[in-house]
């Protein structure tokens, strides 16, 4: 079976050694980093659920590239089924992690490369499809993680790529030899990828002729020379590189959804990874595969999975408070029951309403409209699910004292008789849920929510394509007898 063990996956990251900045310093070892660590624990449990009997139904399914069981997490969907339970293993892992499982983007990116190869070597001869299959079917048998890289700085949003003075603002092909192609550039808030094996990049600022050299798609290691990973630091990982304890951090094993800038300072891939190199009318078709299943997967999947953490969190406070009969807050959690519902309908029913894309190619794809209306629906209902919680859990969220009192001898007392909220419930227990609270609501998940996957107006253009209003119009004149 091509599955690995946690231990193996861990044992296989030691010998990926990539080049790493963290806080204006070099991250030797991402295993032992503390913030670095919280995506090697991510992934780490992906592997843990697929030999897992109550969850290997989710996590795991068959692959007929490979006649074998993988990990879901580097599957293509060739029915809806399977999106279906695509859609439920990101709520799954959503809930159980509290943050990113962050070989989501390579799995995404996966549904897209597949169809787009496809295409393109149907249309234009070309032979990337066959490659891309040789490339998945090694990342399935040694059941490897890979990360996903679209996002790039780019240059004033006014002018083509061309025009920028600053050619590398978008990832540019610099050289293709008989070997393989050079690339120079960076991707920008790319999740988790310095603790997987390989990161699957896509194009982003290639749409017109004479954007060629921008167009390009391709899989490297994720150590492969001239890659840098500059990490994201926030107050969340000054915390944890100073927390004595752990626990205090809301969500102690998984942290916060960590990301970095990834630099590629002419780096070499052999022609057997590239995927896309050169033709721009494919662009903005990787693109666009790839963004309807990642918001399928980030509106309708995953944030679902944060929004039961959330709710549970909410929950808890109610009961320590002795709130459960107090109509405003059951109303506001049923508000919230109703946001994440909504949610979870949505990204089911762009599983539910995907299609084979291209047709032929065997790849099913979520549908265009309900795959951005999720992303579109989440971004605000997020927001709302956040507030509410905020007035559940009280101004503590935000003036909590360190768990640390608890350990003192000079204020554990006032702590435990004054958190403790005249409960049953230890004031360990209040704080420590109070704390996941302030890790939700008060930290890096609105915006990160809100961007992830696009800006609401990425999904609004979408949106505005393939909205077909032809039948309301027919409805309205049928209905008063309107004859044009
Ligand atoms: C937590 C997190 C994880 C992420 N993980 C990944 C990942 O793994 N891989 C990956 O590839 N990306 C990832 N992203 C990137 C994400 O997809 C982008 O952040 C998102 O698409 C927004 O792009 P941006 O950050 O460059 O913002 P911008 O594009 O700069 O958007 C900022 C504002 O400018 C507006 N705007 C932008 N361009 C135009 C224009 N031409 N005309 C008019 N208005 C415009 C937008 O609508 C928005 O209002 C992640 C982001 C976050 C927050």
């Amino acid at each position: 079976m091509a599955l690995m063990t946690p231990e193996q996956f861990e044992e296989s990251l030691k010998s990926v050694k990539p080049r790493v900045f963290m806080n204006g310093e070099r991250v030797e070892n991402v295993l032992t980093n503390r913030n670095t660590r919280t995506v090697v624990e991510a992934n780490k449990a992906s592997y843990e659920w697929a030999l897992d009997p109550k969850y290997k139904d989710i996590m795991t399914c068959h692959s007929p590239l490979i006649n074998d069981t993988v990990n879901r997490y580097t599957h293509v969907s060739t029915s809806t089924d399977e999106l279906i339970a695509k859609a439920n293993a990101g709520t799954f892992t959503a809930e159980m992690l509290g943050t990113c499982i962050y070989r989501c983007v390579g799995y995404d990116s996966f549904h897209s490369l597949y169809a787009t190869t496809w295409e393109m070597d149907k249309d234009l001869g070309t032979e990337y499809h066959p490659r891309f299959l040789e490339y998945l079917k090694m990342v399935q048998k040694n059941d490897l993680s890979v990360a996903g890289a679209l996002t790039e700085p780019r240059g004033s949003r006014k002018e083509k790529t061309p025009d920028w003075p600053d050619p590398y603002l978008s990832l540019k092909i610099v050289d293709k030899n008989k070997d393989g192609i050079v690339v120079k550039g960076a991707k920008i808030n790319i999740s988790g990828a310095f603790g997987s094996h390989y990161i699957n990049v896509l194009p982003q600022a290639a749409h017109y002729k004479g954007e060629e050299d921008y167009a390009v798609a391709f899989a490297t290691p994720v150590d492969a020379e001239g890659i840098t990973f500059i990490c994201q630091y926030t107050p969340y990982s000054a915390e944890r590189d100073q927390a004595d304890d752990l626990e205090e951090l809301g969500n102690p094993l998984y942290g916060q959804r960590e990301t970095s800038m990834v630099v590629f300072d002419n780096v070499f891939v052999p022609w057997e990874r590239v995927f896309h190199c050169g033709e721009y009318q494919y662009s903005v078709k990787l693109v666009t595969r790839f963004a309807k299943t990642h918001r399928m997967t980030c509106g309708g999947t995953c944030k679902v999975g944060f929004m039961n953490q959330i709710i549970g969190a909410a929950k808890l406070i109610q009961e320590y408070k002795g709130l459960n009969k107090a109509t405003h807050i059951n109303e506001q959690l049923m508000e919230m029951v109703a946001l994440r519902e909504t949610s979870r309908a949505c990204g089911l029913a762009a599983a539910y309403n995907g299609a084979e894309e291209p047709l032929g190619s065997g790849v099913y794809l979520p549908d265009e409209l309900m795959g951005n209306v999720s992303k579109l629906n989440v971004a605000n209902a997020f927001w709302r699910i956040m507030a509410l919680a905020g007035d559940i859990g009280g101004g503590l969220v935000v003036t909590l004292p360190s768990l640390k009192e608890l350990k003192n001898p000079e204020t554990k007392d006032y702590v435990k008789e004054y958190l403790g909220f005249g409960s049953d419930a230890p004031a360990e227990n209040i704080m420590k849920v109070t704390k996941l609270l302030q890790n939700w609501t008060a930290g890096l998940h609105g915006v990160g929510t809100w961007h992830g996957a696009g800006p609401i107006m990425a999904q609004k253009i979408m949106l505005q394509r393939v909205i077909d209003y032809e039948h309301d119009k027919w409805i309205v004149k049928r209905t008063l007898n309107i004859k044009d």
